[in-house]
């Protein structure tokens, strides 16, 4: 059995004193004495919504760009993430979603499945994706999509022509889906949420606002039991009332994602995200009308922020591993017992991350 050397270890919530060992790729104990002098072991990250990383561009990426965006993300405590394109043409998606199905499982995160944001959406709320590609419910393309690569969620806009039937259709074939980009009233995001619909994409930015007798998807999905809503908690796309709003009404639903293109880990700059030029600066990622388009955030980052938001960190924890890995119906991810698999990230005491295993084996010290 080897040991991580950690102070304690954050389990189903808990802290627990002591050392935790690690054997044949799962945690064989916790609590052993005598414990480290420093680090927190906590449940490794799930990011459901990343588009790119450290100059990779998941539209455009080979199997060498995804190795190393793999080995970025793990760094920042991520063990495992969905890959997520943005509205593209139908060839520009094969192409891509061609590259994540031939990719075997290498050293870094795991591709958890990839998130399909668009291409069913809203054109009254498109956000940084290209109105030029966004389509109509389309029951055979959305098929032909799933059927090229593990598609484990879906963004759509439930309002469109056509869109009930569509999340019913990619509800029964196991895709997690999530309204987004979309100018659903609450009625409507409450009929998405009865046809299987679980979740909302980056709740208040690109969807109907919520006003008082008017409280659009978000509204619906925040008092709505078994709905998850992720949220992009980076300081730019959210003010600090928005997320703690949205955390105390959402609870163990609440869910941390990055939204990160390519830019992330690497300094202001112009870059990609899909076929449109991003510009960063000052931390924020925008198109040239200024629109936002995606973060630089990183996981780890953003369990910081939310505890200087005054969340305690094992609620910020869960929010980041347990919470999305429960969305996506995994139960070997976001958690901590002995038993599990060890996917674990190691936080020192300024919450930053010295070390994650992805399934006991190294996949980043620091
Ligand atoms: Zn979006």
């Amino acid at each position: 059995m080897e040991r991580l050397g950690v102070r304690a270890a954050l389990v189903e919530g808990a802290e627990v004193p002591g050392d935790v060992g690690v054997a044949d790729g799962a945690i064989a104990a916790v609590g052993l004495q005598p414990a480290g002098a420093s680090g927190l072991a906590v449940p490794g990250f799930v990011d459901l919504q990343v588009n790119g990383f450290a100059g990779v561009d998941f539209l455009a990426a080979d199997a060498e760009g995804h190795r190393r965006a793999r080995e970025a993300l793990v760094a920042t405590g991520v063990v495992a993430y969905q890959p997520t394109f943005v509205s593209s043409p139908e060839d520009a998606y094969a192409a891509a979603l061609a590259e994540v199905a031939a990719l075997g499982d290498g050293p870094g995160a795991r591709i958890a499945g990839v998130h399909l944001e668009g291409p069913f959406i809203s054109p009254r709320w498109p956000g940084a994706h290209d109105p030029a590609h966004l389509r109509e419910p389309d029951a055979a393309l959305a098929d032909r999509l799933c059927d090229a690569a593990p598609v484990t969620m879906v963004t759509l806009a439930p309002e469109l022509d056509g869109g009930l039937e569509l999340v019913a259709r990619l509800v029964a074939r196991g895709v997690v889906v999530s309204v987004g980009h979309s100018d659903a009233d609450a009625p409507t995001a409450h009929a998405a949420f009865d046809h299987g619909a679980r979740a909302i994409t980056h709740i208040y930015n690109a969807h109907r606002r919520w006003v008082a007798r008017d409280p659009g998807p978000a509204g619906a999905a925040l008092v709505r039991a078994g709905v998850a809503v992720p949220a992009i908690v980076d300081g730019v796309h959210l003010a600090p009332e928005a997320v703690l709003g949205a955390y105390l009404a959402a609870r163990e639903r609440f869910c941390l994602i990055t939204d990160a293109i390519e830019a992330a880990g690497l300094g202001p700059g112009t870059y990609r995200l899909g076929d449109r030029e991003v510009h960063v600066a000052d931390g924020a990622c925008r198109l040239a009308d200024g629109r936002l388009a995606g973060a630089v955030l990183t996981m780890d980052e953003a369990v910081r922020n939310l505890v200087s938001y005054g969340v305690a960190l094992a609620d910020a924890i869960h929010a980041a591993s347990t919470a999305p890995a429960r969305l996506l119906r995994r139960d070997d991810l976001g958690v901590l017992r002995p038993g599990a698999p060890a996917h674990v990230a190691v936080l020192d005491d300024e919450l930053r991350v010295t070390r994650t295993l992805v399934a006991g084996a190294e996949g980043f010290a620091a």
